[in-house]
């Protein structure tokens, strides 16, 4: 019989495909069910140093090192309960003269009619002088403490490490190849907005993302193959979640002190010092709007008395109610209430005029003396306050004082208020006394 032309007779032909796989510089080989070699080509022996049937009937377990024996047992124990094709599996193996060689085993599931595995058949390849490097970089990745993946451009985890893992709460095992679209939308969002920039040709940017109550710092990395195409994504994740606790509490901590800063102790009003500050910056909000500033200062009568009488501590107290009645007081946001030191309060009332600040004043003489407090000592049986108020109106050019002066004029406002003050207890306190401001000059 003629055959087609080129074709070499059945028994050529087979004689033809074990040379072929006999002279590959691959090992290539097949096992049963139980991992036993059932066929190895000729390289075999290049590779491991035993001649094919010293290798026959054994497994690739046999020629490892026990404890690479564990090692590449789990990994490929893990592929042959799935039944998946496997590749780039490295691991290392002891020739029959004790030395090591790095091998890369690859292969695929084989089934019988009835589907069941029957064994798998593959290739291995010698990488020893590149594969000691890979494995070096592989236990340095995985027991990495920051957790670390990468992932394809359709969200696929090609690779992690134990952190990630113990990071998402799950077995290292679990994540080969689930999608982070599931494992953490939130952080697949943020993936895919990160390809696209790499796809405008934009740089990654690190960030701070949140996730199940812990905070981390991502470090994302593109990966591209030989052409510079995007295909991948590598990412760090960095727990920083005690310091952007330790930000907290610093940040509540300056929060509180800027508050102490300007807070009475005593009362909880405003201390003098964020008076002070007030003051300036109304009297130059005025300047610059052409509106009066008014301010009242309270002193409460015979106090010294109350104090001999009834304690210090009742002192305190009685304190700590005057001051409570004069901040409900202050009818409009923009008043500003504080304590001037001692049994002294001052109200700042931005854009108020002289008839304004007098109805103000009088309505806190009211306020207090309503309050009913019981004073031994007092001609009035009761704790009153006198209330000396001024009021400042910015000339057409801005007053007497020019804004620089803003400070002496705020000083200058003070006395008169004081003075002012002065005079109501000379009348016979329990009341209010006004005194204009214009006539004084910058030093009062
Ligand atoms: P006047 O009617 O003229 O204002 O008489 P006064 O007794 O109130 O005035 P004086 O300035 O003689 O006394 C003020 C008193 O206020 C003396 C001081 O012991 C008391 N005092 C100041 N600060 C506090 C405080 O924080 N707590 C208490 N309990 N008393 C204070
Ligand atoms: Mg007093
Ligand atoms: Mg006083």
């Amino acid at each position: 019989m003629n055959l087609p032309c080129g074709l070499p007779d059945t028994r050529d032909e087979s004689q033809h495909l074990r040379e072929l796989l006999d002279h590959n510089t691959d090992w290539i080989w097949e096992v049963d069910a139980q991992g036993r070699y059932t066929y190895v080509s000729r390289m075999v022996t290049a590779m491991l140093g035993y001649p094919p049937e010293q290798v026959l009937g054994k497994t690739p377990f046999d020629f490892m090192p026990p404890a690479e024996a564990r090692r590449v047992g789990q990994a490929f124990g893990a592929i042959v309960a799935e039944q998946r094709p496997f590749a780039g599996l490295v691991n290392r193996n002891q020739r029959a003269d004790g030395s090591i060689v790095v091998l890369e085993t690859s292969g695929v599931p084989l089934f019988d009619t009835q589907g069941r595995l029957v064994g798998y058949r593959g290739i291995d390849r010698d990488i020893s002088s590149l594969g000691e490097r890979v494995l070096q970089l592989e236990a340095v990745y995985e027991s990495s403490p920051v957790a670390q993946c990468t992932v394809d451009r359709e969200g696929r985890m090609v690779m992690s490490n134990r952190a990630m893992a113990r990071l998402l709460g799950c077995e290292p095992e679990q994540l080969a190849h689930a999608g982070l679209q599931q494992l953490m939308p939130e952080a697949w969002q943020q993936v895919q907005a990160d390809f696209g920039c790499l796809d405008a040709g934009g740089a990654l940017q690190e960030y701070e993302f949140a996730w199940r109550q812990r905070w981390f710092y991502v470090s994302p990395q593109a990966l591209r193959d030989a052409r510079g195409d995007v295909v991948g994504l590598s990412m760090a994740w960095l727990d920083i979640s005690a310091r952007r606790q330790a930000e907290h509490h610093l940040t509540e901590a300056n929060r509180l002190l800027a508050q102490y800063a300007r807070q009475d102790y005593l009362t909880g009003l405003f201390n003098r010092r964020h008076l002070d500050e007030q003051l300036g910056a109304e009297l130059a909000r005025a300047r610059r709007e052409g509106q009066p500033v008014s301010l009242c200062m309270a002193d409460v009568d015979y106090f010294k008395r109350y104090n001999d009488n009834l304690g210090h501590l009742a002192g305190d107290d009685c304190l700590r109610a005057v001051a409570r009645a004069l901040d409900r007081s202050a009818m409009r946001p923009t008043d500003i209430v504080g304590r001037y030191g001692g049994e002294e309060f001052v109200f700042i009332l931005p854009a108020t005029d002289a008839a304004g600040a007098l109805s103000v004043a009088e309505h806190l003489c009211r306020q207090v003396q309503g309050l009913a407090l019981p004073h031994p000592d007092s001609p009035l049986r009761r704790v009153s306050i006198s209330v000396g108020v001024t009021t400042w109106m910015p000339g057409p050019a801005g007053g007497r004082h020019a804004p620089h002066q803003d400070g002496s004029l705020a000083g200058a406002l003070l006395r008169q208020a004081d003075q002012a003050l002065y005079q109501a207890k000379e009348q016979g306190r329990n009341r209010v006394a006004c005194l204009p401001m214009e006539p004084q000059g910058p030093t009062g």
